[in-house]
């Protein structure tokens, strides 16, 4: 493990056991430290009293020095960049003075190219994000209807090879997508869905080694893997880049739901030898709920042939639609389909200009960092948690503790995230104190808290004040169970 970490990291899960690091002179020393924290400056933080307020109307009494929450929920829905607003402002403008000609014409102070362009605009600020170039990546459509639209593409079943393995407690819409997917190609999902089941179902991690036999067991009858980069539940990370080696040795072709991966670590989507990849920019890429998606098709996918138009030729089938269509012939309408190269050949519909607007704004933010300087400082802010939590009062007995951790404690196995399994009993006490100091986190019912500082506007402050909200809240609700 590196060296930087601010405190000795010793074995998994374990630290330099030093009295100075509990002390929040500690974390405000460390935010000194970090080379990242002008960052936080870019985002628009709630306040105590904002996450109360019943109107949204701006009230005289909004004080910018008014207690800001511990927001530590970005891998559910990120926080607003300021400059959101100047991007959307750019793009009100712009329709309003040039109406249909705002597609080609360029403005000089203009913070992104012509509407025609701006998806050109996407992928060149996406692309550093996962480790791609820019034609590997487009930002378009939706998580799910991206992932249906790519598994069109990869998912060719033959009555020999013809299921899908993915894991058994898969996000709900990945399950509903491939499951459609399958009955579409009128095959039963019952047998052609290949799920991989935790085998401890209280710590519901996957190891690498059992992945690898699912792929072995059914490498003659299985088409697809598509598994995700960092499980949402446990916050687990998988090593995308060997079960990605393994499935193409088998001769499968591999996917990853990037969802809570990307902005989070530091992917290599190209180098991985990735198929293909899709993901939301509503998480840790703060680009406002719902926010246009993101999906990856490797360069060798990505091809376009027309000296070899027949079988197998040409470019790999798809669903496609005229924002798919070659740029320099897009306009001439001869209703002959011929796609980008790369990614952008995947789009189906011309992008919606404000939302992309959005995307691209806090893309700009990722674009001054590199995500290598995110994932370090995550370590360290992750890890610090980590230290702060498993100090809850050393020396209890396992059955006096209120909670676990159930992410892997490895920190190569994980982002942002850490899942804190409470005790059976104990989650709405625990919530109900968290929310009443500002603290927001999410939970996943039953006993699972998430807690996930983010790198780009976290502190390690919040982190040790989130520790002495969160033990205190778990002595009171032991105490409120008794
Ligand atoms: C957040 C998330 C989704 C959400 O899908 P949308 O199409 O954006 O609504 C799907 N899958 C995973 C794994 C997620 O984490």
């Amino acid at each position: 493990m590196s060296s930087q970490l601010p405190f000795r990291y010793i074995k998994s899960g374990h630290y330099e056991d030093d009295a100075r690091t509990y002390k929040r002179e500690y974390a405000e020393a460390l935010d000194e430290k970090d080379p990242l924290r002008h960052f936080r400056d870019y985002f628009i933080i709630p306040s105590k009293k904002d996450l109360t307020r019943k109107q949204l109307a701006v009230t005289e009494e909004e004080d910018p020095s008014d207690p800001r929450c511990i927001y530590f929920c970005g891998n559910s829905l990120g926080l607003q960049p300021r400059n959101v607003r100047r991007y959307i402002d750019q793009y009100l403008r712009a329709w309003a003075i040039k109406g249909v000609t705002g597609h080609f014409v360029p403005h000089e102070d203009a913070l992104l190219p012509p509407f025609v362009d701006v998806d050109s605009a996407g992928s060149k600020l996406l692309a550093p994000l996962v480790g791609a170039s820019p034609s590997e990546v487009a930002v378009m459509g939706t998580l799910t209807g991206n992932l249906h639209l790519l598994l069109a593409s990869f998912y060719r079943p033959t009555t020999e090879k013809y299921k899908i393995i993915l894991e058994g407690k898969a996000f709900p819409s990945d399950h509903y997508a491939i499951e459609s997917q399958i009955r579409h190609h009128n095959i039963d999902p019952s047998d052609a869905m290949v799920l991989i089941e935790p085998e401890d179902p209280e710590k519901p991690i996957l190891r690498t080694e059992q992945i690898l036999k699912v792929i072995d067991d059914n490498a003659s009858s299985a088409a697809l893997v598509l598994l995700p980069g960092i499980q949402y539940y446990t916050g687990q990370y998988f090593d995308i880049k060997k079960i990605t080696a393994h499935a193409h040795s088998k001769g499968l072709l591999i996917g990853w739901d990037c969802a809570h991966a990307v902005g989070n670590v530091d992917l290599q989507l190209h180098d991985w030898d990735v198929d293909f990849a899709a993901w939301c920019h509503y998480k840790y890429v703060n680009s406002g709920p719902g926010a246009m998606a993101g999906l990856f098709v490797h360069e060798r996918h990505g091809k376009v042939d027309l000296r070899n138009t027949g079988e197998g030729g040409a470019f790999r089938p798809r669903l496609a639609g005229w924002w798919g269509h070659d740029k320099e012939t897009r306009f001439i309408m001869d209703n002959k389909f011929v796609p980008q190269p790369g990614a952008a050949g995947y789009q189906v519909s011309n992008p919606s200009v404000l939302d992309l607007s959005a995307v691209a704004a806090s893309l700009e933010i990722f674009n001054q960092t590199s995500m290598a300087e995110l994932r370090k400082k995550s370590l360290e802010l992750t890890g610090y948690l980590e230290h702060l939590l498993l100090n809850y009062p050393p020396d209890a007995a396992p059955e006096d503790k209120p909670f676990t951790i159930i992410t892997p404690s490895n920190p190569e196995e994980r982002g942002a995230q850490l899942s804190l399994l409470l005790q059976p009993g104990l989650l709405d006490k625990v919530l109900e104190i968290l929310q009443s100091n500002g603290v927001v986190v999410d939970e996943r019912k039953p006993n699972v808290i998430r807690v996930a500082p983010a790198p780009l506007y976290n502190t390690f402050t919040e982190v040790w004040e989130f520790c002495q909200i969160f033990l205190q809240a778990c002595r009171e609700a032991l105490k409120a169970r008794k």
